[in-house]
């Protein structure tokens, strides 16, 4: 993976109008992914139970942070390529808007998707926005995986992050 340039904060873009009569088929399709510096505390935010640690499986893997996917409850790991979002309710997501991971500030509601989709925010835009996100994620791995180790110590950090044989993925992902 390639060096990006660094993310901007999303501008505010909440249109609850929108995303309520659209009922989040965003957040049914894809939980969000997040920026480290969404969180103070990684562990904290681990225990909550509202994120999950996932993985780009490049060489090497790196892990990051999204909101949990709802069929997953309860995995620490969990490796996903979409799903329900945990924290979708029937009232819209559960966080306020500041709170919620960097992937759904970034994502603009449109009142016409028929017309024109939601879009990334001007300045995130174009192909690339979950590689940058994983990427700001590179310099955390240690810290990371010391507070997944924390919450559950039979979780060897150094073993997960020499890429796990597949055999292996089971136990951390909880597939
Ligand atoms: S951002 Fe778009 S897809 Fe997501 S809930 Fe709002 S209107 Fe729906
Ligand atoms: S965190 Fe909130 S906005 Fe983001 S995907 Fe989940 S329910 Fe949707």
């Amino acid at each position: 993976m390639t060096a990006w340039l660094a993310l901007t904060e999303p501008a505010p873009n909440e249109h609850p109008d929108i995303c309520t009569e659209c009922g989040g088929e965003c957040c049914k399709q894809d939980p969000g992914l997040c920026h480290p510096a969404d969180f103070k505390d990684l562990e904290a935010a681990l225990r909550s139970g509202d994120y999950q640690i996932d993985w780009w499986d490049g060489d090497p893997r790196i892990y990051y942070m999204r909101s949990t996917v709802r069929n997953a409850i309860g995995s620490l790991f969990h490796g996903a390529w979409g799903g329900k979002c945990a924290l979708l309710t029937d009232g819209g997501c559960r966080l306020a808007w500041s709170d919620r991971p960097f992937a759904c500030r970034a994502l603009v509601p449109s009142a016409n998707r028929l017309m024109r989709p939601c879009r990334t925010a001007e300045g995130l835009d174009g192909l690339g926005l979950k590689e940058r996100l994983v990427d700001a994620w590179r310099p955390m791995q240690k810290a990371l995986l010391a507070a997944a180790a924390r919450i559950k110590p039979d979780i060897d950090p150094e073993e997960v992050q020499v890429d796990p044989a597949p055999d292996d993925i089971g136990r951390y992902c909880g597939r």
